[in-house]
């Protein structure tokens, strides 16, 4: 594990041309949105995140399946020490009997799903002493990752 002070906006920007043609093949518009301020330093592992964020935008996109918007959102949570990262897709969202079972090993309704892709997301963010949580969105669900920042 390498931890560094890393800003979190970058780690996306890194990763924003593999999303983009990932959606691309699916004629799924990829939006990127952030706060026009300087991103905090968080202490991460940017290879780690990359990986987070890959897997939740995979995830969006293999809920819509054939067009729509995928939604990557970053903003600081005011006063709170945490960043917050959401990705909301317009797929069929996430029925509340399954929002517990979702981060559990090999849970997985795909035909060729492997149930541990939020899983590991989940350990790499609570490595972090963060969190990660689904909400539903006005179609899709989102995907919630709180991280802690460092204050200066
Ligand atoms: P996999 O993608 O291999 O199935 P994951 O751990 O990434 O494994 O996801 C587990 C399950 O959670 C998925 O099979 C799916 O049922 C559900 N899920 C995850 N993300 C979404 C999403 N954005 N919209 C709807 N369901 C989702
Ligand atoms: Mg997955």
């Amino acid at each position: 594990l390498k931890k560094k002070l890393i800003q979190l906006d970058q780690v996306i920007r890194e990763l924003l041309p593999i999303v983009e043609n990932e959606g691309l093949l699916h004629n799924i518009e990829v939006r990127f949105l952030l706060q026009k301020i300087p991103c905090p330093l968080i202490e991460a592992d940017g290879e780690l995140l990359k990986q987070v964020i890959l897997n939740l935008c995979k995830n969006g996109i293999e809920a819509m399946g054939e067009g729509g918007v995928l939604t990557i959102r970053l903003s600081g949570l005011s006063e709170s020490g945490f960043l917050s990262l959401e990705v909301e897709d317009q797929g069929p969202g996430i029925h509340p009997r399954a929002k517990e079972k979702i981060f559990d090993p090999f849970y997985t309704t795909k035909e060729n799903g492997t149930g541990l892709g939020l899983p590991v997301c989940k350990r790499i963010i609570q490595d972090l002493r963060g969190e990660i949580r689904v909400l539903s969105g006005e179609r899709g669900a989102i995907f919630q990752v709180l991280i802690p920042y460092h204050k200066v």
